[in-house]
């Protein structure tokens, strides 16, 4: 779906009616923080219209919803002083999106924080030989 949801509360914060700490717009990007932190900077970076997965972006989008990422990572970590960084998008409901409005997360890190790392994500681990990794390479590759 393009353009807006009136019960998506991204829509609303994009629209104004909902108020968010800004930290970037343009026109096809907007950017906030986030209300439950997961440090101070967390940052989220959404397109303006609405759209569910990353799945569903254009071509077009996903490069200017990439490229403020890119500026975003660097602003956010120096804005709090942060080291390092987690950037990463929760992509469809089973992955643990809870707002389906597609959203990067720039979580700053720090020493010692005691957070984890992007691995700690996924569930119960799959043995995979390598034979098996080569056909789903294969298969990945074939799709495009
Ligand atoms: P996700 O689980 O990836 O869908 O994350 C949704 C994120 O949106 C969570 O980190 C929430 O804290 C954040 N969030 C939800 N409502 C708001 C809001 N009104 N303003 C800012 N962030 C929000
Ligand atoms: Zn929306």
């Amino acid at each position: 779906m393009s353009g807006s949801d009136n019960d998506c509360i991204f829509c609303q914060i994009v629209a104004g009616e909902i108020p968010s700490h800004t930290v970037y717009e343009d026109d096809q990007v907007f950017a906030f923080l986030d209300a439950n932190p997961l440090a101070p900077g967390h940052t989220l970076v959404i397109p303006r219209d609405h759209h569910e997965r990353l799945n569903d972006l254009s071509d077009d989008t996903a490069e200017a919803l990439y490229a403020a990422v890119h500026d975003l990572v660097p602003a956010a970590e120096a804005a709090v002083d942060a080291p390092a960084s987690n950037v990463g998008f929760n992509n469809g409901e089973e992955s643990g999106q809870e707002v389906p409005h597609v959203h990067g997360h720039v979580v700053p890190r720090f020493a010692d924080d005691g957070g984890g790392s992007i691995h700690a994500v996924g569930g119960s681990a799959p043995d995979l030989d390598d034979a098996e990794l080569a056909d789903i390479a294969d298969d990945i590759a074939a799709q495009h």
